[in-house]
């Protein structure tokens, strides 16, 4: 079992041993815990009720480490706001507030870069830099309310990099997001995304059976999805899709399959309907995503006519499927070329 030290990582049990190990008073541990993550603070200097000598000495053994906003962009047609924020150590990740109707809703990084190495994604680009801290996950979500003033409601870990690649650090961020000493945000408003880790989803469908699972699907078989997605060739799709079932039936719940349509790739009608025989008899829904052009890759989106017609022939199979609403079009791009942008123009690595 991996272990933090840096104060906002640390539960309370953590918390408490730390603050007992420094010589102080047991109910200090629920005091700091209480402005780390309901009051969002950013310095040690905030915490009121809590003498400066026992914070010095609890924060020289434990850090406060956060993400500071960099830049920010805000749609115009839609008003969701892209972040860029940098950790301690000089890394960029980004994170992007949604506003919908049911609430805000955050989508959060879990790794600055990614090492899956999926063919359309901006963010594997540059390989994996390192894992994020399951307290630089919690504080995009907190930079983001800090910032806005306005309440988060759903999380959606879909962001740079593949969560069950830094599984510890994702259900340590899980659990404290939702106790209620902290922001007590609803399991079930937490979907998580993976691009198919298979063993994981297993883990994961027995320790948090009531979070939201989708999966990067993005191919109807092996063959094509192997030339998308390099996590192909260590799980076969029959794999893959055991673990979904299991996922659903463990959980009780809908999963989700990620299908992003490119251009002469995977957009054919043929490809529509081995899809549906795919996934025949599973409780699903397919989000169909119009891929986001990447300048690196020579990926294009599908024309507007043929998302429609797969779109329907899914339906005709009786396929609970969407076309994902592309939010904040005019404030760049796909996932990962904000912060690949930034790097490039600051020269920062
Ligand atoms: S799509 Fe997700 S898992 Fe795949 S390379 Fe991009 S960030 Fe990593």
């Amino acid at each position: 079992m991996e272990s933090w030290t840096d104060i906002r990582s640390m539960n309370m049990e953590e918390l408490t041993a730390a603050v007992e190990a420094a010589g102080e008073k047991k109910f200090r541990a629920k005091q700091i815990y209480g402005w780390l993550h309901q009051k969002l603070i950013r310095s040690g200097d905030e915490m009121k009720n809590v003498p400066a000598a026992c914070r010095e000495k609890i924060l020289r053994e434990h850090p406060l480490y956060g993400v500071t906003e960099v830049e920010r962009y805000v749609s115009k047609i839609d008003g969701t706001s892209k972040f860029l924020f940098e950790l301690y150590d000089g890394n960029i990740i980004e994170s992007v507030l949604m506003k919908y109707k049911h609430g805000n809703s955050v989508c959060i990084s879990s790794q600055a870069g990614c090492r899956m190495g999926c063919r359309f994604c901006a963010s594997t680009l540059l390989g994996l830099s390192r894992n994020l801290y399951p307290s630089e996950m919690l504080d995009q979500i907190y930079a983001i309310q800090r910032a806005t003033g306005e309440r988060v409601s759903h999380i959606v870990v879909m962001g740079t990099g593949e969560p069950f690649d830094n599984f510890e650090a994702l259900c340590r961020m899980i659990e404290m997001l939702t106790d209620e000493q902290g922001l007590h945000i609803s399991r079930r408003n937490i979907t998580v995304s993976t691009c198919g880790l298979v063993p994981k989803i297993y883990e994961f469908a027995d320790r948090y059976p009531q979070v939201t699972l989708a999966i990067s699907l993005h191919a109807p078989n092996d063959v094509m999805r192997r030339e998308l997605m390099p996590v192909a060739n260590r799980y076969a799709m029959k794999e893959l899709m055991e673990a979904a079932d299991y996922y659903v039936e463990k959980t009780g719940r809908r999963i989700t399959f990620e299908y992003s349509l490119v251009k002469d790739v995977n957009d054919q009608k043929e490809h529509a309907e081995m899809l549906s025989a795919l996934v025949k008899g599973l409780n699903c829904h397919i989000n169909l995503i119009p891929v986001n052009p990447v300048k690196e890759r020579e990926y294009r989106q599908s024309e507007q006519n043929h998302i429609q017609a797969f779109q329907h022939i899914l339906e005709k199979h009786h396929i609970q499927v969407t076309v994902r609403r592309e939010m904040g079009r005019d404030i760049s791009a796909a996932c990962g070329q904000l912060r690949k942008g930034y790097k490039e123009r600051s020269g920062n690595g």
